[in-house]
């Protein structure tokens, strides 16, 4: 089975997200190649990672994503570099164009998946089902396939091979054209991407003492971060949530505060290289997967926190 790893990028460099698929497939010691879509891409640092074939579909046009313009490009690419299966992020981009390339393919599709391993030639996929409630074992049983996977679930590891980048030039048809991007709020780290998430709990009590974790995240240089309690209860946008319902992260350092560290929390950032948890109560289950942890109120500790950093900064 041959798989095709489409690796996303933004603004020409290509996201974590294509990495961990290039170092899963590898894993999985699946014959495999890349596809890059964009204007000018640095596709060349997918070799770092063991991709030895890359193919980067350039169009000035296509510098930006368009759903039509990018599935039209993937369905042709799938045929073009002859694979059974392509391997995408569950990013926002991957939910959206995945389900365009499946359709067009007549392929069957398995999203979000959090585990994938060889079965006799087959892919045998785990995704979670029902908002986390069920881990779901599938197989897909049609000749083509198109499969995301989960963020942060699989390590990028590298394993230098020499990419040979081929470029083609794309002049696929289609209607969609990006008219204006308009960035979200000024310089907020993706969750996902950044090297280090200072999260928040219901421990905070309210939205209006976020300042605290915002305040620290700046002095770290981290994302936000928060737990299903903060965001249910409206003090945060979803976009934030760690965990099996929300993001998986791996950063090199997670701080966790007011979180009480509940199962489905964990499984969002137990794979952190390093865990700060700051409670002010002895027996939380936080502790327990945490390097470092600090047993107090945390309306002491986190201002003193800051202080100090901003003294060292
Ligand atoms: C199907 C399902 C999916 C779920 N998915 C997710 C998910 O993706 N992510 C997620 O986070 N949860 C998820 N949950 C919810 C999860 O079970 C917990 O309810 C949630 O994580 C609790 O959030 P919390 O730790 O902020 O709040 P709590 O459990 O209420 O913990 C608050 C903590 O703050 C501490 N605290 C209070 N005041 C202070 C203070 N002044 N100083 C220091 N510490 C203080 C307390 O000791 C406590 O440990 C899911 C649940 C289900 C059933």
């Amino acid at each position: 089975m041959k798989a095709l790893v489409f690796a996303e990028q933004r603004d020409g460099k290509i996201k974590k997200t294509a990495f961990e698929n290039v170092s899963l497939v590898k894993k999985l010691g699946m014959d495999f190649e890349c596809a890059v879509i964009g204007d000018a891409v640095d596709a060349i640092e997918l070799g770092k990672y063991g991709a030895a074939k890359v193919v980067h579909y350039k169009s000035a046009k296509l510098a930006n994503y368009t759903p039509d313009g990018y599935a039209a490009v993937l369905a042709d690419a799938m045929a073009k570099q002859g694979a059974d299966v392509l391997v995408m992020g569950a990013t926002s981009m991957g939910k959206d164009l995945g389900p365009r390339v499946a359709a067009k393919l007549n392929a069957s599709m398995a999203t979000d998946c959090t585990h994938i391993e060889m079965d006799g030639g087959d892919l045998k996929i785990v995704r979670p089902m029902y908002a986390g409630k069920v881990l779901a074992t599938i197989k897909l049983t049609s000749a083509k396939k198109v499969v995301t996977v989960r963020p942060n679930v699989y390590a990028a590891e590298e394993n230098p091979a020499s990419a040979a980048v081929e470029e083609v030039a794309s002049d696929v048809d289609f209607k969609t054209v990006v008219a204006e991007i308009v960035a979200g709020a000024k310089g907020k780290l993706d969750v996902t991407e950044a090297d280090i998430v200072v999260s928040g709990g219901r421990g905070l009590k309210g939205p209006e003492n976020w300042h605290l974790i915002e305040d620290l995240a700046a002095q770290l240089g981290a994302a936000n971060g928060a737990s299903r309690a903060a965001v249910d209860a409206g003090w945060r946008p979803h976009d934030e949530q760690v965990g099996q319902t929300g993001k998986t992260v791996s950063p090199s350092l997670y701080v966790a505060v007011g979180i009480s560290g509940a199962i489905q929390h964990l499984a969002g950032m137990s794979s952190s290289k390093y865990i700060v948890a700051i409670n002010k109560d002895p027996e939380a289950p936080i502790f327990k997967v945490a390097d470092y942890g600090i047993v107090a109120d945390l309306f002491e500790v986190v201002p003193r926190m800051i202080e100090e950093l901003k003294n060292r900064n």
